[in-house]
């Protein structure tokens, strides 16, 4: 088996095709037992005077083992599901859960890293250094490391557990959107859908060997439905079958119920944070942000509430009025899609269907990469002759002059057995190993975009466009590093609510003409998108920003509570009314489950951290205007960007990065004036 695994074999890039579900356990098993032996090793030989290259560098060639082989499955069971992969990757969830929490708690390990930041050699250590050896004595204290015993071992078992719910979590919600399609034989109830959605509804029939159309519950087909579809009740249906998703509600109420799970999730959290010393979740996830306190996060939220609502109510009080000529006198969920869209139809005369003959993918990727070349410095190429996972999937090259700077793969575009939404991994560290060798990033970027239908290319809609900078901007974070320490670099080691900036920064340039210019032209006929068009989108950005910052601060405020709040009797549907009374300004009805789908916190990283896109939002938004005062294609402007925030990673605090590019401490300013929601433009 040794032989044969790809898994164990030294690569460049991940022999994806080779991959397969029984090369997984047989794999991870080997290197962890291999990895277990060489720290215990090295610990001997270390045990007098630890050294940089002699333990953290070993120990960094160790982890880069693992990830190596682990890495590739993680990313094919997401993107590749099936359920032969599905039980390889989960057999060793716990192995790996169980050889992590060993290493935090492992007492000669901790000592060795405590002996080398005391020693004298450490103060010459470069800053990147002297980061690593902080974080990883904090990240010991978070591993329990001065329990007792029994604690130790509790904390373990709690761990292992956490990692086994949280993928249970995602399976169920996978299987509950997979489980859910209506097929659709006569076209009249598709009245209102676009021809695009439409062709992709055929595409999704054909599949199943069915005429017509299949309405599915992922997020292309879903939004449409709710977009576009002038049958009420056919919106109705669609919204109550996926947000009761993996729920005790709606059509397939209990059979995928991720309610238990969650209940389960949050009491071992709470278990977790207690065993450590913090009164709850919430103290316990702050530890490495940004954010200094609960109670700094839960004002910061607040705050902005309060600012905010006003314009909510406004945005709901115009669509209802606008629904109610339209013979609508009470909009419900299900409408407000429908409704703002014929109203932004209305007043701005634009829709996100119409903009999609002007972003074909090609014109969006060659656009975007001009932009980012222009900014950093850099050169972009696509690359042929790869192993992949997939015929869609693209691989390109970063340069800079001449000199390769990393790697990314592209896989866009929606398909079955694939994760919905849209993320970049990254699937190498950049690090300069113990020989020397500069080993240079890869990442995977992965969205849903409706794939290319009828022979067109695919064509995106601007709120597409936008996903794709985003993680784009996450993608250059990790591979425009100049961190060679694996830790650090690339986007580890960044506090969490930090991450988003410089993703969110990123989807600045789809708004501004300069970068317009760049990523459009009508499929057809070759033209930029005209100035007319541009003028109407721009107005229409602002469209209900009341709201849709009302429903992410819901969001946050939900998950900031549940997790501060966890243990006060009150079950998660309780702190959803909660938190509803407090900032929804529309109920959803009683039946909608959306905390049971909400992955980022019960299946991600971002349990009492979904507050971060708002924070970073903040940072991102005022390091912007400063592109703005200078121009947003000002490369000398773009430079100090990338060496400021980019470059440097995790290796320092974020205030101080921020500082450095921007100088002086961020403000909400810009972001509220972003929004449409300064107090003179009310
Ligand atoms: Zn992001």
């Amino acid at each position: 088996m040794t032989l044969s695994n790809p898994l164990l074999q030294d690569f460049d890039l991940p022999p994806y095709s080779s991959i397969r579900p029984e090369h997984v356990e047989p794999a991870i098993s080997q290197i962890l037992e291999e990895n277990r032996q060489a720290i215990s090793q090295l610990l001997q030989s270390q045990s007098a005077a630890p050294s940089w290259q002699g333990l953290i560098l070993a120990l960094d060639e160790l982890n880069a083992r693992l990830g190596r082989a682990w890495g590739p499955v993680s990313h094919l069971n997401a993107v590749c599901n099936s359920s032969a992969m599905r039980s390889a990757y989960e057999a060793c969830l716990p192995k790996l859960s169980e050889y992590w929490t060993e290493m935090g708690q492992n007492r000669p390990l901790f000592e060795a890293y405590a002996a080398l930041a005391k020693s004298p050699a450490s103060k010459d250590f470069d800053v990147a250094q002297k980061t690593t050896l902080e974080h990883a004595l904090r990240d010991f204290r978070l591993s329990g490391i001065d329990l007792a015993e029994a604690e130790q071992q509790r904390y373990g078992a709690i761990q292992m557990k956490l990692s086994e719910l949280s993928s249970n979590f995602s399976n169920q919600l996978l299987d509950a959107t997979q489980a859910w399609t209506k097929h659709i034989v006569d076209e009249a109830e598709l009245a209102g859908l676009p021809d695009s959605a439409k062709a992709q509804m055929a595409q999704a029939a054909a599949a199943k060997e069915l005429e017509g159309w299949l309405i599915t519950l992922e997020f292309p087909s879903y939004y449409a439905v709710l977009t576009y579809a002038d049958d009420r009740d056919l919106r109705e249906e669609l919204y109550a079958a996926y947000c009761t998703r993996a729920s005790d509600q709606g059509p397939n109420a209990g059979e995928f119920d991720n309610g238990p799970l969650m209940e389960q999730i949050l009491d071992l959290r709470q278990e977790l944070a207690q065993l450590l010393d913090f009164a709850h979740y919430g103290e316990l996830s702050l530890e490495g942000k940004m954010a200094e306190s609960t109670g700094q996060v839960l004002h910061f939220l607040r705050d902005l509430g309060v600012r905010s609502k006003p314009f909510a109510l406004s945005d709901l009080q115009q669509l209802q009025a606008f629904a109610t000529e339209q013979g609508c006198a009470d909009v419900q969920s299900w409408d407000v899609g429908y409704y703002s869209e014929k109203l932004r139809q209305q007043r701005y005369s634009i829709s996100q269907e119409q903009v999609r003959a002007w972003f074909p993918i090609d014109k969006v990727l060659t656009g975007l990469f001009a932009i980012v070349q222009r900014l950093y410095g850099i050169e972009i190429r696509e690359l042929s002759g790869f192993d992949t996972w997939h015929p869609d999937v693209r691989l390109f090259e970063i340069s800079e002059q001449g000199k390769h700077v990393g790697r990314f793969f592209f896989d866009l575009y929606a398909r079955a057995n694939k994760r919905g939404g849209a993320w970049m991994d990254g699937a190498r560290d950049q690090r300069r190993s113990a020989s020397g060798e500069l080993i240079n990033p890869v990442a995977n970027l992965v969205c849903n975009f409706t794939p290319a239908v009828n022979g067109q290319p695919a064509l995106l809609t601007h709120d597409e466009v936008t996903t794709l900078f985003h993680e784009f901007g996450h993608g250059l974070h990790h591979l425009l590093t100049r961190v060679e320490h694996a830790s650090v670099s690339g986007i580890n080691g960044v506090a969490w609510d930090a991450v988003e900036l410089p993703s969110q920064f990123m989807e600045n340039w789809c708004w501004e003409p300069e970068g317009l210019a760049l990523i459009s032209a009508h499929f057809e006929s070759g033209e930029p998108l005209p100035a007319e068009l541009l003028e109407k989108m721009l107005a229409a950005k602002n469209f209900q920003s009341g709201l849709m910052m009302m429903r992410q601060l819901e969001l946050s405020l939900f998950d900031f509570e549940l997790h501060a709040t966890h243990g006060d009797g009150r079950s998660v549907l309780q702190v959803v009314e909660a938190i509803r009374n407090e900032v929804a300004v529309l109920r959803p009805p009683a039946y909608n489950r959306f905390a049971n789908g909400f992955a980022h916190i019960f299946a991600g990283g971002y349990a009492a951290g979904y507050y971060s896109y708002k924070w970073a939002e903040v940072l991102s938004a005022d390091a912007f205007s400063k592109f703005e005062e200078e121009g947003v294609l000002n490369a000398e402007t773009g430079r100090a960007f990338r060496e400021a925030i980019l470059a440097r990673g995790g290796s320092q605090k974020p205030m101080l990065l921020f500082v450095d590019f921007r100088g002086r401490e961020p403000s909400i300013d810009a972001l509220l004036r972003h929004s449409g929601l300064a107090e003179d433009a009310a």
